[in-house]
């Protein structure tokens, strides 16, 4: 079974989020529990997390389906400690908050070096970074997103996602999500069935399924290999359509949510409908 679904905006309250899901007849969705270009939020009320749990019951959706993404600010490598300790408590406090809204899952971007120290120290503080928020809250699994490698963000290499996995104490609450887009930018190849036969067998081999708790389903705008993140509605960008199609059809993507993050809302529903049928076409 395949779960789904895009990134809907959660203006309102989280609660309103499920209500655009269930519009778009999603399957799955993924949100930002707070303001993702701020700091700091008001904790969620108790109203709106029962408000929440209330939605996503009524509209059919659980925890496996729904994967909520973090606030764009935090670098939990950051090279400073002071910058580092910052992030560390802004994500505890997203972690918390998932934990709060009965959720299981909570997407982030690893982080970047910022040109002061080496990948593999700043991989390091990543999987410390995770130690910890994973040992002050209960029951969600942190999820690394890979990512385009633009700037000096890291996590655009397979190795860079297992090198953090290999620093987590806790290999049961600690996950990935490919997101197409930064595949392709980050110099992984979808743009045929072989090609994408070879990226996923060359992630099985570096990361392996079992820890594959998501995707982002994104066109490119950006070139092949071009460490540039511009997403792109499906089949308008450099990738194409064909691994949206292959995918649909592939079981090792079951369960997991599945999230448009392109560009045009107004067709999300379009998008939506057309992967749903590709399970069968
Ligand atoms: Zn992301
Ligand atoms: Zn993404």
């Amino acid at each position: 079974m395949k779960y789904i679904g895009a990134h809907v905006s959660a203006s309102g309250g989280v609660d309103q989020a499920v209500i655009r899901a269930h519009e778009l007849e999603a399957t799955a969705f993924a949100l930002f529990t707070k303001n993702q270009r701020q700091w700091r939020a008001a904790p969620l009320t108790q109203e709106i997390i029962s408000a929440f749990r209330t939605a996503c019951e009524k509209y059919g959706y659980t925890s496996a389906q729904i994967l909520p993404h973090d606030s764009y600010l935090i670098n939990l490598g950051h090279p400073v400690e002071e910058a580092l300790l910052k992030s560390r408590e802004a994500f505890i406090d997203e972690m918390s908050r998932c934990e709060q809204l009965g959720l299981s899952l909570l997407n982030f971007h690893p982080g970047s070096h910022l040109q002061q120290i080496d990948e593999e120290a700043c991989l390091d503080r990543i999987a410390e970074s995770v130690n910890i928020a994973l040992d002050k809250t209960r029951g969600v699994t942190a999820v690394i997103e890979n990512t385009a490698g633009q700037g000096s963000n890291l996590g655009f290499r397979f190795e860079h996602l297992a090198r953090i996995i290999a620093g987590v104490e806790d290999k049961s609450r600690v996950g990935v999500c490919i997101d197409t887009c930064h595949a392709f930018a980050g110099g992984y190849d979808l743009r045929t069935e072989e090609a994408c036969v070879q990226t996923f067998a060359e992630f099985e081999r570096i990361v392996g399924f079992e820890y594959l708790r998501g995707m982002h389903l994104n066109d490119a705008k950006s070139e092949f290999g071009s460490r540039v993140d511009r997403h792109h509605s499906l089949g308008e960008g450099n990738i194409g359509k064909t691994v949206f199609s292959w995918l649909m059809k592939d079981s090792r993507f079951d369960g997991i949510p599945m999230i448009l993050e392109t560009i045009n809302p107004d067709i999300w529903k379009d998008e939506i409908a057309w992967l749903k049928a590709q399970q069968k076409a």
